[in-house]
């Protein structure tokens, strides 16, 4: 494929869904030991390779050489996980914006160490075999091994960045078979939960998110063929921006790499100013931080309030919010009133949502 081609959607979704996984298996094939833990649970491995060795110098090379591949291997393992780079877009998003830098520098810094300690090795295995005597190879065995436990001691801090990164991105996967995620925002009580339990097939999951104390609920669901997942967010997309902390801010920016579609849920039965003009701030901040992925509107709780009101919070949203009022959808979702619609809806949108990310991605790199 040659450069600006576009690829289609489906493909895109099943390359970053493939890298979702990707990601995830590679970390959770790594166990994590703590740098002193480790270091303790190297004594076993030092007396073990001297014992039964007649010459001094065959019982420091085989001390030393133990240790060393030890070390070494626990390094390799996690110089072998991916930079951000590689990582698909959701985990790069969340990883560049909440550690940095930070993630990337511990793994080159980890490499680095990887190949002094291979360096120190090798070295003072030559100066053991060219030792003269048992003290001498002693000494040489002490300072080789005092030399590959300090480089590794001073990694403590990478490798508990490593460590946090690994955590989080174990508890992302739930969303990981690619397909298409709805997700559901709206100021509190408006019935986010009871529409997800609604809408979904079985008892949705809750799942840590990543980097922040929040759950995340995911509800599956197909409708008319086409499955996807239901998102509801507690505590991510249910309030103002600027009253999130800078983590929680950026875990919210993360989730658009996920989302095919933003259903934005209002609550018509109490209509102070002081509610309706949260609702109107928050819509707008979903929409910024979402930019590029559409969003359907849907007015909750309409068993609860009567025509008249509905009609006129409905004309008042659409003012406020810059949205066509046509294009709100009206549920109640205690009873399931118009859940079928909405589900006509949320496919369609689905759909056209995948049509314009289509139509407008333009591939950089060729294939
Ligand atoms: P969330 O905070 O947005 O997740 O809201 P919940 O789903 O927890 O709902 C908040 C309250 O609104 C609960 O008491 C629900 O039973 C109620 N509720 C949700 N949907 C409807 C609805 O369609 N009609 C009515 N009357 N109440 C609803």
């Amino acid at each position: 494929m040659t450069s600006n081609e576009k690829i289609p959607v489906w493909l895109e979704k099943y390359i970053e869904a493939k890298r979702f996984s990707e990601d995830v298996e590679r970390f959770r094939r790594v166990s994590i030991i703590e740098v002193e833990e480790f270091i303790s649970s190297l004594r076993t491995v030092y007396w073990n390779a001297g014992r039964g060795r007649r010459s001094p110098r065959s019982r420091e090379l085989a001390r030393l050489e133990q240790v060393y591949r030890r070390v070494y291997e626990y390094l390799r393992v996690l110089a072998s996980l991916p930079s951000t780079r590689f990582m698909s877009s959701f985990h790069r998003e969340l990883v560049e914006s909440i550690i940095g830098e930070r993630y990337n520098r511990a793994l080159a810094r980890i490499r680095r160490a990887r190949d002094r300690i291979r360096r120190f090795y090798l070295d003072y295995r030559l100066l053991i075999l060219s030792s003269s005597n048992a003290k001498e190879a002693a000494r040489l065995r002490r300072e080789g091994l005092g030399r590959i436990l300090s480089v590794f001691r001073e990694l403590e801090e990478d490798i508990e960045i490593v460590q946090r990164v690994r955590k989080e991105i174990l508890g992302t996967h739930i969303i990981s078979e690619g397909l298409p995620v709805v997700i559901v925002a709206g100021i509190p009580n408006t019935g986010k939960s009871t529409l997800v339990r609604r809408l979904s097939s079985a008892k949705p999951e809750i799942a840590p998110y990543p980097f922040t104390t929040k759950n995340i609920v995911v509800g599956k669901t197909v409708h008319k063929g086409t499955p996807f997942y239901l998102v509801d967010t507690p505590g991510l997309l249910d309030s103002p921006i600027e009253e999130k902390n800078v983590i929680e801010k950026k875990a919210v920016v993360a989730l658009r790499t996920v989302a095919d579609l933003v259903l934005f849920m209002v609550d018509p039965t109490d209509d102070s100013v002081v509610q309706f003009e949260s609702q109107v701030r928050l819509f707008k901040d979903v929409k910024t931080i979402n930019k590029g992925v559409n969003t359907l509107v849907v007015f909750n709780k309409i068993d609860a309030v009567d025509r008249e009101k509905l009609e006129r919070m409905m004309a008042e949203f659409s003012r406020g919010a810059s949205v066509d009022v046509n294009s709100i959808v009206t549920i109640s979702a205690l009873y399931g009133t118009n859940v079928d619609t909405l589900l006509d809806r949320i496919v369609s949108e689905i759909y056209s949502s995948i049509v314009r990310k289509w139509s407008s991605k333009r591939v950089e790199a060729s294939m």
